[in-house]
């Protein structure tokens, strides 16, 4: 993990991001092959910032939590790689370390809609990491269960547009 520290720019809204801007002093920053030396981030990380908190805004928000949004896939590839969580057969959308209190997100996921069947949604995915985090458990489906409830609730669409719900036999 040395080597990203370099790449680490780490970028605050408070002004501008009310899901930042409430006193549960969770912060984003951002990993990304691209980021300057000066903290500047491209417009692709910024507008993969807006979706995860547009997203997140519908769901219980956690305390004193870092969320590291990984914009590009080069670095994300890199980073699932280097921290243990790359699978071959799996896609990865997100990562989240209970311990360091830090969430990683696949920052171009939430901009490019998966097509693939059974892919999650960017809120779903937002929703999944939030549970992993607010239920303090590791465990995929009780996190997924939770993320269900909570985008039923907010009428947000658990599955992709494309997939239809199976329909119950008859
Ligand atoms: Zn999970």
């Amino acid at each position: 993990m040395r080597h990203y520290t370099r790449r680490l720019a780490v970028i605050t809204f408070f002004c501008v991001v009310p899901y930042l801007a409430t006193t549960q002093n969770n912060r984003i920053s951002f990993w990304s092959a691209g980021n300057s030396e000066n903290g500047t981030i491209s417009m692709e990380c910024a507008q993969q910032a807006r979706i995860f908190m547009n997203s997140a805004q519908y769901f219980p928000e956690p305390s004193n939590w870092r969320f590291v949004i990984v914009c590009d896939e080069f670095t994300w590839n890199r980073f699932t790689r280097e921290s243990g969580q790359f699978q071959p057969r799996v896609q990865v959308y997100a990562a989240t370390n209970l311990d360091r209190r830090t969430t990683f997100i696949r920052g171009w996921h939430l901009t490019h809609l998966d097509l693939t069947m059974g892919a999650p949604t960017p809120e779903r995915v937002v929703a999944h990491e939030l549970a992993h985090i607010i239920l303090n458990t590791l465990d995929d489906d009780l996190a997924d269960r939770q993320a269900i409830a909570w985008l039923e609730a907010a009428d947000l669409p658990v599955l992709p547009f494309f997939e239809k719900p199976t329909p119950p036999s008859p």
